[in-house]
Order: structure tokens, then sequence, then C-alpha cells
């Protein structure tokens, strides 16, 4: 049986990232996370506490008026902690939109399956391209749009079939947004890219 629920605890969002996968994109980053890679990119996203609960048709109108999108990508923090949010959400928008969806987790695919959780298996029947397992810093080789070597980039449909590689070995890039509640850095970090940033940031005050 599925949770039900109508809303999700959201990290951040970000309509127009383009350093998530092909086109522009609309980020999610659930709030909540019960896996501690090392150096984990998102430190500030990893607590399960209360950030901010959005309900899910005020977000679904948010995406659905968002233009020019090509797709969803969902990071986090952990999408799997609240799966059934998330394949509502999708569903909800996939009504009204034909969008991609790419979701990273800390979760092998092959755990997923194994687990044969009603919500996250629904989940899944969702996605596009999955990009699995934790992050391994010493295995980060600033290849392509997964963190580090260990991690698979799953093409669960054929919707990307032809462009794998941008997928796999494309050079990474950052987008950088600033507003006034802070610094958000939008896309697959490259090694060492949290000091660079720490250096930036210093330099600039
Ligand atoms: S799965 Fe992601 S959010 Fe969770 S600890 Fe690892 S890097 Fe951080």
């Amino acid at each position: 049986m599925m949770s039900e629920t109508n809303t999700l605890n959201i990290g951040a969002i970000y309509p127009c990232a383009k350093t998530l996968g092909p086109g522009k994109r609309f980020a999610i980053w659930v709030q909540g996370c019960l896996f501690d890679c090392p150096e984990c990119y998102s430190p500030e996203w990893r607590s399960v506490k209360i950030k901010c609960l959005l309900p899910l048709s005020a977000l679904a109108e948010h995406i659905l008026r968002t233009p020019g999108l090509e797709g969803v990508t969902l990071s986090g923090g952990e999408p799997m902690l609240q799966a059934s949010a998330l394949f509502k959400l999708i569903k909800i928008v996939r009504k009204s939109r034909s969008l991609s969806l790419i979701c990273y987790t800390g979760f092998t695919l092959k755990q997923l399956r194994r687990q044969g959780h009603p919500d996250r298996t629904a989940l899944l029947g969702q996605i596009d391209v999955l990009i699995d397992g934790k992050y391994t810093p010493s295995l980060n080789d600033n290849q392509g749009l997964r963190g580090s070597a260990n991690q698979t980039i799953h093409f669960l449909t054929g919707i990307y079939a032809d462009r794998k590689v941008e997928f796999i070995s494309a050079r990474r890039a950052i987008q950088i947004h600033v507003d006034e509640d802070g610094l958000l850095a939008v896309g697959v970090p490259p090694q060492g890219f949290a000091k660079d940033l720490k250096r930036i940031v210093k330099s600039v005050k």
C-alpha cells in the first residue's frame, strides 16, 4: 500500500537548471537523507527535520508554469525517502506536460528492486534516468553527471538513448545562483569544488 501524503519536504528548488541533465530542468532537492557519504555535497539537506513543506499542488503548478522545460531532476537529500510524494507530483505534472525525469539516489538500483518498497517502486516506474549509489569522493573523476565512478547511470527508458555520452562523460558545469536566501550551486561538483567556492566567496567579501 502506498503512503498518503500531499506535501513535500524541500531543501531547495531551482526552476532553470542547465547543469543537471539535458535542456532546461526544474531541479528539486528534497530535505532529508539517512546516508553518510564523506564530503557530502549537500550536508544542509541531510537532516530529516521539516525544512519547508510545500503542497504538491503548488509545486506542480510552479513546474507547469515554468516555460521551456525539458524535464525535472530530483536530488537531495534522498528522494527515495519521499518517494510517495514525488510519485504523486510527477503524475500530476505529466497529466499536463510531457517532461523527462532524472533522479539521483544514494541507494543502488539493485537495492531498490530488492526492497520492493511500494512507493519507491512506483517512483522508479516514472524515472527515465536513475543515477545511483553513495557518493565516494576518492572516486570523483570529474566525469559526466554522476558524482563518483562507483555510481551508475541507468537509462531506464529509451528517452535519452541517443544522449548517453552527455550523461556519462560530458564536461561538468556549475551554475551559481545568489539571492536573499544565499548561494545555490547547481550541478555535479568537480573535485575540490567546495574549497574553490569558499575561496571565491572569501575573495568577494
Ligand atoms: S546520498 Fe547524497 S545527500 Fe545523502 S549523504 Fe550521500 S551525498 Fe549526501
